[in-house]
């Protein structure tokens, strides 16, 4: 493929990452300006995943069976079933010390599912993720830096109980979990996960890489375009990497279309 060819699939990829987020925000048609034709703004067929072929520029997607995701249907389960799923869960030992199941909450067809560690002191007392120190940090990135709502993406955790003193959740803690993530991944089908720290990280790209280094550049994750970035608790303790995370939302931003406000 020479250089022109790969610039008209940037392009083309471009132009349809942002049809993709107009049409999630409840765009239904798009003026051409050519004719008074209005365009559809279309979506990828269902059962349909994307496969990613890039990946320090905005990945370039297309599509590919997607396999089944419940044994009786080839339908994704819904959220609403897969928090039935977890019900009164007690498959790790994190569920002794829990005051909520913190499940994740947002738009159930969000362009962006943020993948944090686990719940902490506030998530647990009222049942919500980040929203503590660390979610007001989040919540600023997403509202006052991409300029979306919180309920335009979807948030939500590897571990769904609070691990105690909010250490890192242990690796069985995880294997008991980590499958609800990956079928509200599924659920949702968003166009770009973001992951915020090393354990959400590494564990869904099944790598070791610490997240300072990893951080930045794109993955994939069953297809889907994977921004990995530190986690807003970090930059608590560490305001001057702030620079770092504003630069990987700018690319989380660029491939889906959004503008990025001048400085
Ligand atoms: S962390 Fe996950 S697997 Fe463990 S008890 Fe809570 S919901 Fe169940």
């Amino acid at each position: 493929m020479n250089q022109i060819q790969k610039e008209f699939l940037e392009i083309v990829a471009d132009v349809r990452a942002h049809l993709e987020y107009q049409r999630a925000l409840g765009v239904k048609s798009i003026e051409t300006g050519l004719s008074n034709i209005q365009t559809p703004i279309v979506r990828p067929v269902a059962g349909k995943e994307k496969t990613v072929v890039a990946a320090e520029s905005p990945p370039v997607v297309k599509e590919t069976a997607k396999p089944v995701t419940t044994a009786n249907s080839v339908q994704p389960m819904t959220l609403e079933a897969i928090r039935e799923e977890i019900g009164d869960c007690t498959r790790c030992k994190l569920h002794t010390g829990r005051k909520t199941i913190v499940f994740g909450e947002g738009n159930p067809k969000a362009v962006i599912v943020f993948v944090g560690e686990g719940p902490g002191f506030e998530e647990d007392e009222q049942g919500r993720p980040f929203v503590g120190e660390a979610g007001q940090l989040l919540t600023d990135i997403i509202v006052k830096g991409m300029k979306l709502k919180r309920e335009d993406v979807y948030i939500c955790n590897i571990v769904k109980c609070r691990p105690p003193g909010n250490r890192n959740p242990e690796p069985d803690e995880v294997e008991s979990c980590i499958g609800f993530v990956k079928k509200q991944i599924r659920a949702i089908n968003p166009k770009v996960i973001v992951t915020l720290g090393n354990v959400p990280t590494q564990n869904l790209l099944g790598t070791k890489q610490g997240i300072t280094k990893i951080r930045g550049a794109w993955h994939t994750y069953e297809g889907i375009p994977l921004m990995p970035t530190f986690h807003p608790a970090y930059l608590l303790r560490s305001p001057g990497e702030k620079g770092k995370v504003w630069e990987d939302i700018q690319k989380v931003m660029g491939c889906l279309g959004i503008a990025v406000p001048a400085k």
